[in-house]
């Protein structure tokens, strides 16, 4: 991790949010903060102070993919229950990016065309072009979330969807896509909490949908469909973060990081100019 991005933190976050062998979501605080000792107001600052950075890397990934193909792009996928911040997410640390650079895919309930496609067809449609940063607003992931907490395909199709989507995601990273996998964790609490605001103001009615109460009615079945899928799809080289959402800062700032290391990660290079720059000075100067 580039030392700008990470001397906010106490320590390493890619490790502490990283969901490797032996993970368990119900040990996860939702309230916690790891890494970060500094408390909401300096964690607002310091989102502002990176906003920037994240813009150049974006930029410079857009020049270098011009010449260079084997750098194309990196995507966002954020799952979570609703009212964890995916908006937020997207608003706060997304919005700093130029719009041009961003490509962002909301996912709905598939229509009745997608339904007669793979569950991956409609996913493959959205990826982001080279140089873009690439945003899912839910994923392939409902396919085995959702889906699977609501029985809407068979449990032999499921159970293929796991590998399916690991093949899938190896072959984006192979093609050069560097996929970032965050759930943002709110807790049971905290949704009820969100939702009861949402019912509370007039400005916010709009956002309140009653079939999230239903959803909410089976929040087990959805943490354990989770735990499947960090269970099955976490990998070395795509990895699962689970990003405490409670505090909306926290969470914010967090993914921020984890998409700041992405591109130092890449590390793109401006492109060097192929044509004389002091020739072309020269001729300028002339007219
Ligand atoms: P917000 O409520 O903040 O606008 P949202 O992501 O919750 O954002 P909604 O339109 O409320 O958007 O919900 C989208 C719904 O579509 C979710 O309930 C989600 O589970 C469902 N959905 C997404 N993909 C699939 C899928 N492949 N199969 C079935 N349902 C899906
Ligand atoms: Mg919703």
């Amino acid at each position: 991790m580039s030392k700008d991005a990470a001397d906010i933190w106490s320590d390493d976050i890619t490790q502490l949010l990283r969901v490797s062998d032996g993970f368990i979501l119900s040990n996860v605080d939702p309230s916690s903060t790891p890494g970060y000792e500094h408390g909401k107001k300096r964690g607002k600052k310091d989102l502002a102070l990176r906003a920037k950075q994240l813009d150049e890397y974006q930029d410079r990934l857009f020049a270098r993919s011009r010449v260079d193909a084997t750098q194309s792009s990196v995507l966002l996928v954020l799952q979570a229950m609703d009212t964890a911040g995916k908006g937020g997410i997207i608003r706060h640390v997304v919005g700093s990016v130029d719009p041009q650079g961003v490509k962002i895919t909301a996912f709905k309930k598939p229509t009745e065309e997608e339904l007669k496609h793979d569950f991956l067809w409609r996913i493959e449609k959205a990826l982001p072009a080279t140089g873009q940063i690439g945003v899912f607003d839910r994923s392939h992931y409902e396919d085995v979330l959702v889906v699977k907490v609501r029985e809407l395909a068979e449990p032999d199709e499921i159970e293929r969807r796991y590998d399916a989507i690991n093949d899938f995601e190896e072959r984006l990273r192979e093609e050069g896509t560097r996929v970032l996998k965050v759930m943002l964790h709110i807790s049971y609490e905290e949704q009820r909490a969100r939702l009861m605001k949402r019912l509370d103001r007039p400005d916010k009615h709009w956002k309140f949908n009653p079939s999230d109460v239903d959803e909410r009615s089976l929040w087990p079945h959805y943490m354990s469909a989770f735990q499947t899928v960090f269970d099955r799809t976490s990998t070395d080289r795509s990895p699962w973060y689970v990003v405490p959402g409670d505090n909306k800062w926290y969470a914010r700032l967090a993914v921020q990081t984890l998409l700041l290391h992405e591109f130092a990660a890449i590390d793109p290079q401006w492109p060097v100019a192929d044509y004389d720059i002091e020739g072309e000075r020269a001729r300028l100067m002339a007219t």
